[in-house]
């Protein structure tokens, strides 16, 4: 038995095996694999092998199609199998929105470089005879895809990393884990100790049990999965090739071909989770007992929809358990208190997404860094809020709806509402409606009375549309007020708070009583937050970022080690606030302070704690409208009693509540990028304008510094531009490609129409030299090739008089 390893990974899964291999090809070679029973003992011996490479997240899709790749160049180097059947792929639509989906994915799939086309359904059928033709509308066909041997990929996975040096001990299961002073952990197991200086949870099924082997509690959940496979079908015999593989959403069917048969899975709406509690320590290589009675309005449609299958007898039934998190991505990445341990579990598509993840973890492990922006598969994408009772209700939503469209403007109703400020109740009697970020309710449009607060989920303009116009008219012509309480908060204190912020930061950090525009960058350079940094005194800021980022950026604060005289701390649950904008703004704080807030006592970025009505209160000169605007923070405690102050003395002024889709209009027609959408670890300073915020003469090595200067030196490759869209119908979402001669050149980060401006907006990247002012592109917009053009300047108030008037 070994007694030391560089990094120890627990788990001999399809995913386990990737990362092994991974770390092995960028040299990792001291490496040893510990499974307790055989290799693939968990979920992955009785996978379908599916392979897919679109996701709802393009960064994903992206690593799917290397997965999709890496099966490849797995047998070159090996000279084994991996069972590819390239098939590719179809999916099928039966109604309008399921044909805008898949003209958005289409479009997304040219930004990615991706082989996608929308066919007709008779054209579908060419490639699968097994469809009924008169059920759907259209399809899309992809290249990439079919499905690969779950066996044979894991045993490739882990000969390639043998060859380069790496370990396998298979029956040697890890029973603790203990972290040594330096940050190395021992590993016991039951044949010894094993001392590694890292350790990757791979554990599959049971990843949950050894997170608690460390105290984590990981938001995951395994549920029963059927598949069945078909005796051989008259219809399939003599075919020239396989039928593509096929997705039904409406029959929530998932269908390839198996021999001379037909294997079709489904997720049954009768979602059943498989030991909540506690994973089975034997369970290996063991099914689940079949319940074809709770998959039968399922299977019922699946045989409409492609009959011949009822015609022939089953050969085999599978039911087996795989796990979940709570929206169906995997928990990748580090933990925040764990050093040097790494989360590569909850991952519900193995085969299309384990060799991505190995590539990602490998860099991360490697230089703290994956390499491209990962947020959507990050485990820091949860925080304490998912807690058991949470993931058993989103992960039954997320596999009920494994096959559902997802519309850009739904928001999942399961668990909800949960986490609530106290003023939740004052903002439904208005006639919100809600969204929820990081579990916190807030509110995203106000119906008016008489107006159901419901919004239709579309890839269209909603009916929420003129109720947002008109939000986003009273602020710009009067005032409003929205609930900035989802925003992440982080006070930083102490003697050595200045010093560690200069580090961690690329800005100048503010004297006291005046904020900033705070860059965040990691050593790459790349953009790790946009967030605003308020200096209170010389020894206490208050930090303020995205609300989806609370529990990403504590971990990379953690990451940036604050000294013994710096406290860093998440303010987000114990301060919530509103913000005030428009151009009477001034007027309805006035009213509540005894303060001068004049423009000249008050300018724009100050801040200063002052009463506000009866609260006490830190107010900030600024806001995301491009506005004039105050952002007012209390603690919860006074927070009802602010919102009603503040109604009261807007009442005079006839202002307004507005929420998230007003402030995601406003801040487009200002040309503000917004972090998550816009701004992610993908991009630059120089890339996304943030460099205007970066203070290169500060004697400080701030993280990324390096970077940062070689980029000015060289100068962006591409660059952060805003688009004024001719768009009748739809405004663009996120990741639509932008062609020049209908050919891509860039891509749309976020989009939205601008109300006041009246026309549709969209943001994104385009290289430099194409980022010019007047410059005409098209934009694919559910298939319309819609005429965008660059605007340098904002449309709206383009030298940003009004905030700061
Ligand atoms: C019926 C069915 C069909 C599926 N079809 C597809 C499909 O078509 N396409 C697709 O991509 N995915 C599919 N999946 C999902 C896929 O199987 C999983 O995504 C994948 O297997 C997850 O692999 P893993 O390595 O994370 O976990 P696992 O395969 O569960 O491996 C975890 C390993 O960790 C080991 N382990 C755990 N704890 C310890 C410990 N303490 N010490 C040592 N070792 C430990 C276990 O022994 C096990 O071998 C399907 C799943 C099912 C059930």
């Amino acid at each position: 038995m070994r007694t030391h390893a560089r990094a120890v990974i627990i788990g001999g899964g399809v995913v386990g095996c990737s990362v092994l291999y991974h770390l092995a090809r960028i040299g990792w070679t001291d490496l040893l694999l510990l499974d307790k029973n055989e290799l693939t003992s968990g979920s992955t011996w009785h996978a379908a092998g599916g392979v897919t490479t679109l996701n709802s997240d393009a960064n994903v899709s992206r690593l799917q199609k290397y997965t999709f790749d890496l099966y490849r160049d797995l047998e070159a180097a090996t000279g084994l199998s991996c069972g590819i059947h390239h098939n590719g792929g179809i999916y099928l639509a039966a109604s309008d929105g399921q044909m805008d989906f898949l003209k958005l994915i289409h479009s997304r799939a040219r930004y990615l470089k991706m082989q996608t086309e929308l066919i007709s359904v008779a054209e579908a059928k060419q490639r699968n005879v097994l469809i009924a033709e008169e059920f759907f509308k259209g399809a899309l066909w992809r290249e990439d895809g079919g499905y690969v041997d779950p066996w044979l990929v894991t045993q490739a996975y882990v000969a390639a990393a043998r060859a380069m040096g790496a370990q396998v001990q298979r029956y040697t299961k890890v029973t603790a884990l203990n972290q040594r002073s330096d940050g190395s952990w021992d590993v016991t197991t039951d044949k010894g100790v094993i001392h590694a200086e890292h350790v990757v949870n791979a554990g599959g099924l049971w990843a949950r049990e050894v997170g608690r082997q460390v105290g984590i509690t990981i938001p995951l959940l395994a549920y029963e999965h059927h598949y069945i496979v078909t005796e051989p079908l008259p219809e399939l015999a003599g075919l020239p090739r396989e039928i593509i593989n096929t997705s039904d959403f409406t029959g929530e069917i998932y269908l390839r071909q198996e021999g001379q048969g037909a294997l079709l899975g489904t997720y049954e709406q009768a979602a059943v989770p498989w030991a909540v509690h506690e994973t089975p320590d034997d369970f290996h290589n063991q099914l689940l007992p079949n319940d074809i009675e709770r998959i039968s309005p399922e299977l019922e449609r699946g045989f409409r929809h492609f009959p011949a299958l009822s015609k022939v007898g089953l050969k085999k039934i599978i039911n087996g358990p795989f796990t979940f998190a709570p929206d169906g991505n995997p928990l990748v990445g580090p933990v925040k208190g764990l050093q040097n341990y790494w989360l590569a579990c909850g991952v519900m598509a193995g085969f299309s997404q384990g060799g991505g993840i190995g590539l990602v973890l490998s860099r991360w492990m490697d230089r703290n860094d994956p390499g491209q922006d990962v947020l959507a598969m990050d485990a820091a994408r949860f925080g304490i809020f998912a807690t058991p009772r949470y993931t058993r209700i989103k992960t039954e939503e997320n596999y009920r709806r494994r096959f559902r469209l997802a519309y850009p403007n739904e928001e999942m109703p399961a668990a909800r509402p949960f986490r609530r400020t106290p003023v939740f109740d004052r903002l439904r009697e208005r006639g919100a409606v809600f969204g929820a970020n990081f579990g916190l309710e807030n509110a995203l449009w106000f119906a008016p009375p008489g107006v159901e607060p419901v919004e239709e989920p579309t890839y269209r303009r909603s009916n929420a549309f003129p109720h947002v116009r008109a939000e986003c008219h009273a602020v710009r012509s009067g005032v409003g007020l929205y609930e900035t309480s989802n925003y992440a908060k982080y006070e930083v204190t102490g003697r050595g708070a200045r010093r560690w912020l200069d580090r961690v930061f690329a800005c100048r950090i503010p004297k006291p009583g005046r904020m900033a525009i705070a860059p965040m960058l990691n050593p790459a350079g790349r953009i790790m937050g946009d967030l605003s940094i308020a200096t209170i005194a010389e020894d206490r800021f208050l930090i303020v970022g995205s609300g989806f980022a609370e529990a990403f950026h504590l971990r990379w604060f953690w990451q940036q080690s604050p000294p013994d005289d710096v406290f860093v701390r998440s303010a987000c649950s114990t301060l919530t606030g509103f913000a005030l904008s428009g151009p009477q703004a001034r007027d309805v704080l006035q009213a509540l302070v005894d303060e001068d807030i004049s423009n000249a006592a008050f300018r724009f970025f100050a801040v200063r704690e002052m009463a506000v009505g009866m609260s006490p209160a830190v107010v900030q000169r600024c806001g995301f409208t491009g506005e004039l605007g105050y952002e007012i923070w209390v603690t919860p405690d006074y927070h009802l009693q602010l919102h009603d102050d503040l109604v009261a003395a807007g009442a005079a002024f006839g202002m307004v509540h507005y929420g998230g889709r007003a402030i995601s209009s406003l801040r487009l027609e200002k040309n503000y990028g917004s972090f998550n959408k816009d701004f992610r670890p993908d991009y630059t300073p120089g890339e996304t304008g943030l460099d205007a915020f970066v203070d290169f003469t500060k004697n400080v090595d701030f993280v990324g510094r390096a970077a940062a200067i070689a980029e000015r030196e060289k100068g962006a490759a591409r660059r952060f531009v805003t688009f004024a869209v001719d768009a009748p119908h739809a405004d663009a979402v996120g990741y639509e490609v932008v062609l020049k001669d209908n050919q891509p050149v860039g891509h749309v980060t976020s989009g939205g129409y601008g109300h006041w401006v009246g026309t549709s907006l969209a943001v994104g990247y385009l290289p430099t030299e194409l980022a010019v002012h007047g410059a005409v592109f098209a934009i694919d917009i559910l298939g319309e090739h819609c005429r965008a053009v660059v605007t340098a300047r904002p449309l709206h108030d383009p030298d940003g008089l009004r905030l700061r008037g």
